[in-house]
């Protein structure tokens, strides 16, 4: 049986990959000249910039989503470095009792509590109650790989699911809790501004922090050392490995249907490939509205394309300097405040910084040298797509004039920076529409409910059509590479069920 996919990104690499290893016949059409999609990196003389991964779920075997990756990549042959520290954060009006205005929040739980506990041994109770959460989630890591078992083998692991309760309580017991809610309930006034800082002044659950702890403290979380777009590389490799077809600068024009099922993909040059089934792994909007004309939506798809049910997750400026200096002395990840707001022409005012030091990954520069971004999300991407659609030199203006303030501040901050910037680059949400398609320049497709547990109203299938199917990151809010291979997963075994086929799967 033929397939074709749309789109060479993780999720398309990852759907070739497993509709391969089930004996389909698979082609990719990929507008871009390389894979990886949103998992990219890019190189400016002698500097490489990454895009995207800082942690990926699953990167060892303390996360279960190691088994799934385990299943595309030999994981024991691609290097990891896991972070002693997830962030340093800078307060601006407090100062812990050594007289430092810094807070660490280091990715080993024990580490973490004890140094929470003697900045704030009044706040004991309260760390302690948030480190047992972050250890519980340990305890009851949730196995993603549940393939359909029969009856009996099913309530076998239904009674064993039942130790899972505690942790669904814990879950539930959380929910409501934000890094606002928390920081209230601290007497310490450092830790109290810490924790407040925790997402750059916005209000966010606390298990968007406490879940990835758990993998971070397992070392499970890693960063693949190379970037991005080398780990997107090792997908393609395995694809082609297992006999999967891409087809790079081709963009895929229309997906044409006929009596209610999807025939073919209409391409550059208006040539046409026929397959028996074919799998969007595109953008979710471009393919209901402009690959399929509209032709194939109902009332729920309606509510979502008005943003009536979910939001689009943020899109990010990005910010990249290749410095001819080393930088090793400073956290790899930090955020301080700074004493001139940055202004940016979308309106928004930003007061403080985030900046990633790639000091630990060598393949990034040169020795001596220093990859550093530094970037902020943003969900003003609609006036950064329109300024570059409608004036091109004001685009222009508007990126110059940031980028020459984020040099300032860099300067002021790491000191005599700016003699030193050999290469820099800014890539705004139009960027990441341009070369990505995403709507709206997403990063991680949808935003997640504001209590994280928003049921993915999305779907593989569309109304009134078959042969047809939809998997990327904007089938489970909040997205991400681990989405990315699980809905690739899903997909194939929906597939396979579909057409009668045991899903299997075959190490690499
Ligand atoms: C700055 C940033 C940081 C991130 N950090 C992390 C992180 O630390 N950990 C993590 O897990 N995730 C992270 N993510 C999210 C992650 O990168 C994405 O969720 C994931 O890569 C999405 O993969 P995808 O294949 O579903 O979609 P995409 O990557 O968007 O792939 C879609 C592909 O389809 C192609 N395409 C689109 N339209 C067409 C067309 N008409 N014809 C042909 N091809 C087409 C595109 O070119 C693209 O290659 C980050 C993303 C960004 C941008």
């Amino acid at each position: 049986m033929k397939v074709n996919i749309i789109g060479a990104g993780v999720s398309g690499l990852c759907t070739g990959c497993y509709l391969q290893m089930n004996g389909f016949e698979t082609e990719i059409f990929e507008k871009h000249s390389i894979p990886g999609g949103l998992c990219t990196s890019w190189d400016i003389g002698e500097y490489r910039f990454d895009g995207c991964a800082h942690w990926i779920l699953g990167s060892d075997t303390g996360s279960s989503f190691y088994k799934m990756w385990s299943e595309i990549l030999d994981m024991k042959k691609i290097k990891w470095h896991n972070h002693e520290m997830r962030i340093a954060v800078d307060l601006k009006e407090h100062k812990n009792k050594y007289g430092e205005s810094i807070l660490y929040f280091y990715t080993d739980v024990e580490k973490f509590e004890n140094y929470l506990i003697d900045l704030s041994p009044e706040d004991a109770k309260m760390i302690k109650k948030m480190t047992a959460s972050i250890r519980l989630m340990q305890q009851y890591d949730l196995p993603p790989v549940l393939d359909d078992l029969p009856f009996i083998q099913s309530t076998i692991r239904g009674i064993k699911m039942a130790k899972y309760f505690k942790f669904l309580w814990m879950l539930i017991k959380w929910r409501n809790i934000t890094n606002f809610a928390f920081a209230e309930k601290l007497k310490n006034p450092f830790l109290r501004e810490g924790f407040r800082n925790l997402f750059d002044d916005q209000e966010v659950n606390m298990i968007v922090f406490t879940m990835p702890m758990a993998s971070f403290d397992k070392k499970s979380a890693g960063y693949p050392v190379g970037g991005s777009l080398e780990f997107a590389r090792k997908i393609e490799e395995r694809y082609l490995s297992l006999g999967g077809k891409i087809h790079y600068k081709t963009p895929v024009k229309k997906i044409i249907t006929e009596n209610g099922k999807a025939k073919s993909l209409l391409v550059r040059n208006n040539v046409v490939h026929e397959a028996d089934i074919t799998i969007s792994c595109a953008d979710w909007k471009w393919t209901i509205e402009e690959a399929l004309e509209s032709k194939f939506k109902n009332k729920k798809i309606d509510e979502l394309l008005n943003l009536e049910r979910l939001r689009v997750f943020y899109s990010v400026l990005q910010f990249s300097f290749g410095i001819n200096k080393e930088l090793k002395e400073h956290p790899h990840f930090s955020r301080f405040p700074i004493d001139t707001p940055i202004e940016s022409p979308d309106g928004t005012i930003y007061n403080r910084l985030e900046v990633h030091i790639y000091s630990y990954d060598p393949t990034l520069a040169p020795q001596g040298k220093t990859s550093v971004v530094s970037s902020f999300y943003t969900d003003k991407a609609d006036y950064w797509i329109e300024l570059r659609k409608n004036n091109r030199p004001a685009y222009r203006e508007a990126k110059k004039k940031m980028l020459d303030r984020m040099v300032e501040e860099l300067d002021k901050r790491f000191g005599n920076i700016k003699e030193h910037i050999e290469v820099m680059d800014f890539a705004t949400p139009a960027t990441y529409l341009r070369y990505t398609n995403n709507w709206k320049g997403s990063t991680q497709g949808w935003l997640p409910g504001e209590n994280l547990v928003t049921l993915t109203p999305i779907k593989f299938t569309l109304p009134n059509i078959e042969n047809l199917y939809m998997a990327s990151h904007w089938n489970q809010p909040g997205g991400g590479l681990p989405i990315a291979i699980n809905v690739a997963r899903d997909v194939t075994k929906l597939i396979c069920k579909k057409t009668g086929k045991k899903f299997q799967t075959i190490k690499p």
